[in-house]
């Protein structure tokens, strides 16, 4: 890294389809419901955003870069080794997650009752206090893929803090 920025701001995006016969996970944390996410890895869409935006905030490639869908040891991957993995690219990089902010966006289950428990579990996986992680969810409004219960989408910003040496 050729400029030490004192602060990089990192964002991600992602959409998985929901389908029968998978499993719902978002931040870590299985979901209750009929429906689950589709991917290569567990397909934690919230995961991929996070991770993304602090591959974005780096100035890194993506997470296919990373992990791509096409190699098998991918397959069903944990998402939370996806996000260590961003990490440990910043950390490399002598940067440290600052405070992350996240949205959700699914038009069902209701994910409201789920928010202490996925921030916890983030709050884990990333080391940072939870009162460093915003979470917010809703719905699509039943308008388009993701109101028509297609399929959960998630947006994530992040800081990226230089680490004093
Ligand atoms: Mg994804």
């Amino acid at each position: 890294m050729t400029q030490e920025l004192p602060i990089r701001i990192g964002h991600g995006y992602d959409l998985h389809r929901l389908t029968e016969g998978r499993k719902l996970i978002l931040g870590g944390v299985e979901i209750p419901f009929h429906l689950g996410l589709l991917g290569h890895s567990d397909a934690d869409c919230l995961t991929h955003a996070l991770a993304d935006a602090i591959f974005g905030a780096m100035a890194l490639p993506d997470i296919g870069h990373y992990f791509p869908d096409t190699e098998e040891i991918n397959k069903n991957i944990d998402s939370r080794l996806i996000l260590k993995r961003a990490l440990l690219e910043a950390e490399n990089n002598g940067y440290q997650v600052g405070n992350i902010d996240l949205t959700v966006i699914a038009e069902e289950p209701k994910l409201s009752p789920h928010i202490d428990e996925i921030k916890a579990s983030l709050s884990q996986t990333i080391s940072i206090q939870s009162n460093r992680i915003g979470l917010k969810v809703t719905t699509n409004e039943k308008i388009g893929a993701v109101g028509r219960l297609e399929g959960i989408a998630a947006f994530a910003v992040c800081t990226l803090v230089l680490k004093k040496t």
